[in-house]
């Protein structure tokens, strides 16, 4: 990851840390500055991102794939990659799938407009296979960034790849998902891919979209215990 957003995302932690050091008006104006700081933070960590030629993925793709949505959100979704349409339109979860997501979170009551939503690599895989071991290490760097400026309380692990990489995990999705598990005082919820659900339209008992309905739920009822208690920022978007 490049040296300058490692050091703005450690200062803003830093930050974080001596935010209560001092009486209310001290509060408000080093609450003023850490925002500042970490909205240039995001800032720097998009430009990289976007520059990016790290790992032999930048060869093939149309456009990086940042992720989108509020920054100042307390849930976040992230996936394994980019395909064709995301590729093609630099956006995350805008093919078939991700409009999938979009409509079965809406019958849950989470509008996609509430959330931040990326991936685990931010190229498109050719022919949209997995990711190798070798670029989910070269990219994961730039989740972990977005994840430590984005602070949400819920992080969604959409399918394998993205909940073994932030589990650190050989554990298959089936036994994860609807399941609550930590990262970093992040609660962490793994649940289908929609692709997978793309593949499946059974909604019989047991299938991928019930179980998927029920992890819907679950994830609604735990996002509004976070609404109901105090606020949640973010940095600009
Ligand atoms: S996948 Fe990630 S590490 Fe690889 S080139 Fe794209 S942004 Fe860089």
């Amino acid at each position: 990851m490049d040296e300058n957003v490692n050091e703005n995302v450690n200062e803003n932690e830093n930050l974080n840390m001596n935010e209560n050091a001092n009486g209310n008006a001290n509060q408000i104006q080093s609450q003023g500055e850490n925002d500042g700081r970490r909205s240039a933070a995001w800032a720097a960590l998009k430009t990289a991102v976007q520059a990016c030629e790290r790992c032999e993925l930048c060869r093939t793709r149309t456009h990086v794939v940042f992720g989108q949505g509020a920054a100042d959100t307390p849930l976040v979704f992230v996936g394994e990659g980019p395909g064709e349409d995301e590729d093609a339109q630099g956006m995350a979860f805008v093919g078939r799938a991700g409009q999938l997501l979009t409509r079965i979170l809406s019958a849950g009551g989470i509008s996609r407009e509430e959330v931040f939503i990326t991936n685990v690599v931010k190229c498109r895989p050719p022919g949209n296979r997995v990711p190798t071991l070798e670029e989910t290490m070269m990219c994961g760097g730039f989740l972990e960034a977005q994840l430590l400026l984005l602070r949400p309380k819920i992080l969604v692990c959409l399918g394998g790849t993205a909940t073994k990489w932030i589990l650190k995990t050989t554990e298959g999705i089936s036994a994860l998902r609807g399941r609550w598990f930590e990262w970093r005082g992040i609660e962490v919820f793994p649940m289908f891919h929609p692709s997978y659900l793309l593949r499946d339209e059974s909604r019989r008992k047991g299938s991928p979209k019930d179980l998927t309905w029920q992890d819907v739920q679950a994830l609604k009822n735990k996002l509004d215990q976070y609404k109901n208690k105090v606020g949640h920022d973010g940095p600009d978007t």
